[in-house]
């Protein structure tokens, strides 16, 4: 392994998490929704934060590497484990997007005909989704030998996830009531049996 092929592992990595997401995008545009809290905060988060942090700012170091000040030493077993990681992390979302189906959306909406999704990998965590995008950030500061754009995603997905999770259990135990307050007596919210 070498910072280069490190580095093509974390675009590739972006390139194949974007194909697996398309064809649930497509559908979701044209999903019926019946509840929209896509607020300016929640655009904030998704895009300013977390799509910064796992995005641009990965491609920016790759692409040009920028900030140099921040470049750390590069350790191949690390970036071996980085790129299991993410492995790991591309498999889960593909799963999640299967179960979840047409009541996925990339911020927070409860859909037509909204139905509570509670088996397959979404029976041990509510949130699986939100554990394969802290997965894909892990891989990214364990793959790329910079502190700053390594760590981005981390700190970009994290502010998301941590100003988001209440809000989406709020809005699903108003939609779905005593259904998904036994969901949630059951389950962590994205490290089984932990968090
Ligand atoms: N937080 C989940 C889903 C992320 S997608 C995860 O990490 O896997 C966000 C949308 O999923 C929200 O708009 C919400 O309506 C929907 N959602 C969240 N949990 C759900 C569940 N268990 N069943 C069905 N829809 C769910």
């Amino acid at each position: 392994m070498t910072p280069f092929i490190a580095k093509m592992i974390v675009i590739a990595g972006a390139i194949a998490w974007f194909v697996i997401r398309l064809p649930h995008q497509r559908r979701s545009w044209k999903t019926k929704t019946v509840r929209n809290e896509r607020s300016a905060r929640e655009l904030f988060l998704l895009y300013g934060c977390s799509f910064m942090g796992l995005g641009i700012i990965p491609f920016v170091y790759v692409a040009t590497g920028w900030p140099k000040f921040a470049e750390r030493p590069f350790i191949p077993a690390i970036a071996w484990l980085g790129a299991a990681v993410f492995a790991v992390s591309l498999y889960l979302f593909y799963r999640v997007h299967r179960e979840l189906g047409r009541n996925w959306s990339d911020s927070l909406e409860v859909r037509e005909k909204h139905v509570l999704v509670t088996h397959g990998l979404y029976a041990h965590v509510r949130h699986p989704m939100y554990s394969a995008f802290f997965l894909w950030a892990l891989a990214q500061a364990l793959l790329l030998p910079n502190w700053f754009a390594g760590l981005a995603g981390l700190v970009g997905f994290g502010l998301l996830f941590f100003f988001r999770v209440g809000h989406e259990e709020r809005m699903m135990l108003e939609a779905f009531g005593d259904e998904y307050r036994a969901y949630m007596a059951r389950t962590a919210r994205i490290i089984p049996g932990i968090y």
